[in-house]
């Protein structure tokens, strides 16, 4: 089993290969990005920097998904698995409205 560096875990968080570059649609506060790659369906989510902390965001109704650090510390990877996990709960929430 080979080591992953912490960016390659992150990589692998959003994207379920450690070598590939996050599929974000756009870049830029305001805008929808897809966190898609590995098995799960596709996330979307706004991500806003609010001082050391990147908020992510549900694009439709603006409910907080989850946060991760901005320095992308060693946490980043399981944060970033949580928010793609609430956000795939919470847009199938949206659509049976
Ligand atoms: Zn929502």
């Amino acid at each position: 089993m080979i080591e992953l560096t912490a960016v390659q875990k992150i990589r692998l968080a959003i994207t379920g290969h450690p070598n590939r570059e996050p599929e974000f649609q756009h870049e830029g506060p305001t805008i929808t990005r897809w966190i898609t790659g590995g098995p799960q369906p596709t996330a979307y989510v706004m991500f806003q920097k609010q001082g050391d902390q990147i908020i992510a965001h549900c694009p439709q109704c603006g409910e907080e998904l989850g946060q991760f650090n901005a320095n992308y510390g060693e946490n980043t990877c399981q944060e970033l698995g949580k928010i793609r996990t609430n956000g795939i709960k919470h847009q199938q929430q949206h659509e049976n409205e």
